[in-house]
Parts: structure tokens; C-alpha cells; sequence
């Protein structure tokens, strides 16, 4: 165990994901829960603060604290048991979407919920209550969490369930590490009875089109995500690519186990065998540099028809679940501004009016994402959440270096923000950085704000852990 003098902190330049946002600060890699006490008292009694991190994965400030001490929590990634009969694993926070199912499939289990990244920690993951593509069938990470350990600010290792300290569950699940640090979690994973799923694309010709398959085939498929054309105009505004996936039953597979085998769900690291993957991002920075993104958007919603045609197809659920991992450091063709994201919530009264002039707002602003992903949510329990009954409309911005084209986006995000809150829509804090502290109280309402504050007051007073995204809501 370290004494409180002895925490080695470093400096180091911390970014968010997206790379358009981060600073300086003194970061320190604990392995133990003791070493976390450790520095949480020695900050504390220096009256600094604190930011956790898992992977790093948040695209915007949610993990980052500028000029200020971060924990990198990445090296605390034991899997502490595993319950072959129950799918139940007992983890450290620093244990990745990757870690665990690559331990779990052997015995038939995968993940409940997983992010398009298997780089995501679970102590990540359980802060920011993180979805999945089946988020509409069986709601968020948190609804996988059996109980987790809690260390707050004060130096309690609080131990939650549904039962035990709920008011703690509810809330630290979705509370952006704003109230202790989780040490161990108990996770639920599911019985899978092959390592493929059958997949189908399904083009959807608009936004209504793209919304009504979601509705239609919601009771039935087990993954729905769509991927959007963002520069689709007019009567093609909102066109896509639909994605469905759907699970063998018990000996529909054949071949089914053999591809529990760890080594054939991981993405390939070579395109045809050749070219290492890690090469690809230059050649996706010239084609948005050149200004190709309209043209391969174009060329992707037309190999959505071959798709089809061959529908449905085998996949590992590694590549489907996954295929943003398929080009390591991808976010580098967003050099040198990087990128951010902005995921409105929306309920689906308000879904096709919303979403399609959010599209229009970024055409006309000349702003147009090169990546647009839409998903179907229902809602849930956790205090913070960000999920409602509806859709959410992921939008991926190139960031300009130059100063006044980046506060021309930041503006553009805020009208489309308040477009959102006026439709009672909702945001994922792992996907911002432009939101203000004005929106904090709309997006949950003055009733949550409060107990979310009490709570915050009573474990940790001192007001140790923030990051620049806490700075900035105002929490
Ligand atoms: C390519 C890509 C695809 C993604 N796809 C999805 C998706 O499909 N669905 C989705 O929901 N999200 C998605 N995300 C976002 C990602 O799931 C979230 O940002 C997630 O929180 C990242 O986990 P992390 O371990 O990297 O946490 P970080 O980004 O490091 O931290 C996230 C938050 O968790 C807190 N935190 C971290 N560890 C702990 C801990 N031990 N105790 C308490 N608080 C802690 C941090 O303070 C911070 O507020 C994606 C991200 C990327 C980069």
C-alpha cells in the first residue's frame, strides 16, 4: 500500500477519444483499491480533483480534467470470477467489453450489451450506462449489473445492489463518475448457442423509412442499427442502412460452436490478409480531405442493395458488433481538429419531425456529419439516464483547427440542442462536448438535478471527482 506522499503522479496530455478536446494533467495507473484511497485522500487534502478513466472511449471531456488528476483505472482488468453455469463475472472496472467476452464465449456466454468498441472498461461502461444495438430489447448496461463496490470520496467501499444502498445503484450507474470510483462489479452476461448471428441490410430509401423498419421489426429482432447517409437530400433525406441481427437457437448453427473460438470472433488485423488495418487511416484522411464524403456515403447506400440480395449472411458476433474496431485509430482521418459526436435522444412522437430537421439544420450550415447512425431505445431505471422511448441519432463532426469554423459547429450543436430539449429529447454525455450547463436541468428535470445533487453532497462533499464535462453541466 502507497502512504499519501508517495502517490506518483505523471504529467501527461490527456484527449478525449475524438482528439478535439483535452489538457494537461497528473495521471496515476493504481492497480488496487487501496491506491485509489491513497490518491483520493492525498488530492483531497490538497483540495484538487479528480476525474476517473476506464479506456479513454468517451469522444468528448467526459474522462478528461484539465490542469487537474486523472486516474486511469486501465490496469485494474483482472476478471475476478467467472460462473460458467450462470454467465456471472465478478470484474475490476479496468476489464474491457473485449476481456470479458473473450472469456465468457468459451463457455457459451456473451455480453448483454456492448458498445461498437470492444475497447470500453466496465467501469466505464457502468458510469456512463452505456447501449448497445439491442438497447430497445434489453435496455442498458446497468440492467446487466447484479451489484457492484463503490469507493467514495471519503474512503467507504460501498457495496450496491438493487437492494443494498439503491439509491446509490441507480444513481452511480448513469452518474458519470461524479459520486466514487466502482472497484468490482458483478456483471450478467447471455447463453449464446453460436458464435455467428444471421444478419441482414436492409436499405431504407428516407428517414420515415428508416424509422418505420425500426417500429416493424422491434418485437422480433434481437439487434437493429441503422447507418445514415447524411448528405441524402430531399425525398432522399435520412436514407440508409438497416441493419438486423437475430440469434441461433440451441443446435440451429452447425458450425456454430466452433466459432466460440475467441480467435475467429476478433476482427481481422489484415484487409485480404495483406494490408495491415493500421494503415488504412491515411487513406481515409485523404478522402475526407478531398472531399469524397458525399461520394462514398453514395457508394455505400448502393452496396446496400447487393447486401440485400445476399441477406440474410453470417457473421461473428465480433464483426458485427464491432465493425468500428475493424480500422485501428480510424478517428486519426479527423486529423489534425479531430472529431466530436453529438447523440440526440428523441421520444418517438417527436422522432421523424426532430431528426429530419436536425439533417436539414447541418445541410444548410454547410456542417454535414460523415457519419450518421440511428438506434431504438426504450427507456430506464437509472437516475441519470439518457434513454427514452424512442430513437437516438448519432452525428459524427470533422472539427476544424481553424478557431471560428470550430465555434461555428460548437453554435450549430447548441440550435440542434435546443431543437432536441424543446421535443423533451435527451443526451449522452459519453458522446458531448458542446452542451451547456443550462441544459443540465432540462435534459433531467429539477426534481433529478436535486436528488442527483444531495447524493453528490453526501458522498463526496469535498467535491473531489469532476472533469471538464462535470465543470461545464455545472454539477
Ligand atoms: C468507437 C466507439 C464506439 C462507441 N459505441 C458506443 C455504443 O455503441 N454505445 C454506447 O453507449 N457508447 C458507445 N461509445 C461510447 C463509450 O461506450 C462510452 O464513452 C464509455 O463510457 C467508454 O468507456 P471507457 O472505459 O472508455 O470510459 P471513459 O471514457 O474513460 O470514462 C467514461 C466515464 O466513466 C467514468 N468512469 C470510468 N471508470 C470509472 C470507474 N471505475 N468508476 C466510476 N466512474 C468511472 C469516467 O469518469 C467518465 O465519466 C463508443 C465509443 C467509441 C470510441
Amino acid at each position: 500500500m502507497t502512504t499519501s506522499t508517495q502517490v506518483p503522479w505523471r504529467e501527461q496530455f490527456v484527449r478525449g477519444w475524438g482528439m478535439a478536446v483535452g489538457g494537461p494533467a497528473r495521471v496515476f495507473t493504481p492497480t488496487t483499491a487501496e491506491q485509489i484511497a491513497d490518491a483520493f485522500a492525498e488530492v483531497q487534502s490538497k483540495k484538487g480533483h479528480i476525474a476517473l478513466r476506464g479506456s479513454g472511449c468517451s469522444y468528448g471531456d467526459a474522462a478528461l480534467l484539465r490542469d487537474g488528476h486523472v486516474l486511469d483505472l486501465s490496469r485494474m482488468n483482472k476478471i475476478l470470477a467467472f460462473d460458467p453455469t450462470t454467465g456471472v463475472a465478478r470484474v475490476e472496472p479496468g476489464v474491457t467489453v473485449r476481456d470479458l467476452w473473450r472469456h465468457s464465449i468459451r463457455f457459451g456466454f456473451w455480453p448483454k450489451v456492448v458498445s461498437g468498441t470492444a475497447a470500453v472498461s466496465m467501469g466505464g461502461a457502468a458510469a456512463m450506462n452505456i447501449h448497445g444495438k439491442n438497447n430497445f430489447a434489453v435496455g442498458s448496461f446497468g440492467e446487466c449489473v447484479r451489484a457492484f463496490t463503490l469507493l467514495t470520496p471519503g474512503g467507504q467501499l460501498l457495496r450496491c445492489t438493487r437492494e443494498q444502498n439503491a439509491d446509490v445503484f441507480f444513481a452511480a450507474i448513469s452518474g458519470f463518475g461524479m459520486l466514487g470510483c466502482f472497484t468490482e462489479l458483478e456483471i450478467e452476461t447471455k447463453r449464446v448457442h453460436s458464435g455467428r448471428l444471421r444478419v441482414w441490410g436492409i436499405p431504407a430509401r428516407d428517414l420515415a423509412h428508416n424509422l418505420q423498419i425500426l417500429e416493424d421489426l422491434k418485437a422480433e429482432a434481437d439487434y437493429l442499427v441503422s447507418w445514415i447517409d447524411m448528405h441524402g437530400k430531399g425525398v432522399a433525406l435520412g436514407r440508409g442502412l438497416m441493419h438486423r441481427a437475430e440469434q441461433f437457437g440451441p443446435g440451429e448453427d452447425p458450425d456454430g460452436l466452433r466459432w466460440c473460438e475467441p480467435s475467429l470472433q476478433d476482427v481481422p488485423p489484415r484487409l485480404f490478409g495483406v494490408v495491415p488495418k493500421g494503415w488504412l487511416w491515411p487513406g481515409m484522411w485523404t478522402a475526407v480531405k478531398l472531399g469524397q464524403v458525399p461520394t462514398i456515403n453514395w457508394a455505400k447506400y448502393q452496396a446496400g442493395f447487393r447486401e440485400a440480395k445476399k441477406s440474410p449472411y453470417l457473421q461473428s458476433h465480433g464483426a458485427f458488433h464491432f465493425l468500428l474496431d475493424y480500422v485501428p485509430r480510424w478517428q486519426w482521418m479527423t486529423k489534425p481538429g479531430g472529431l466530436i459526436q453529438f447523440q440526440p435522444f428523441v421520444p418517438k412522437a417527436h422522432g421523424e419531425r426532430v431528426l429530419s430537421t436536425l439533417i436539414e439544420r447541418c445541410q444548410q450550415a454547410g456542417m454535414v456529419p460523415y457519419l450518421g447512425v440511428l438506434k431504438r431505445h426504450r427507456p430506464d431505471p437509472f437516475l441519470m439516464t439518457h434513454a427514452v422511448d424512442g430513437y437516438s441519432m448519432a452525428m459524427d463532426f470533422c472539427v476544424s483547427k481553424n478557431a471560428a469554423r470550430r465555434q461555428a459547429l460548437w453554435r450549430l450543436c447548441q440550435q440542434l440542442a435546443d431543437i432536441v430539449l424543446e421535443a423533451g429529447g435527451r443526451f449522452y454525455y459519453a458522446k458531448d462536448a458542446v452542451l451547456q450547463a443550462s441544459s443540465f436541468a432540462r435534459i433531467h428535470g429539477e426534481p433529478t438535478v436535486r436528488t442527483f445533487a444531495a447524493l453528490k453532497q453526501r458522498l463526496d462533499p469535498e467535491r473531489l471527482l469532476q472533469t471538464d464535462l462535470s465543470v461545464r453541466m455545472g454539477v
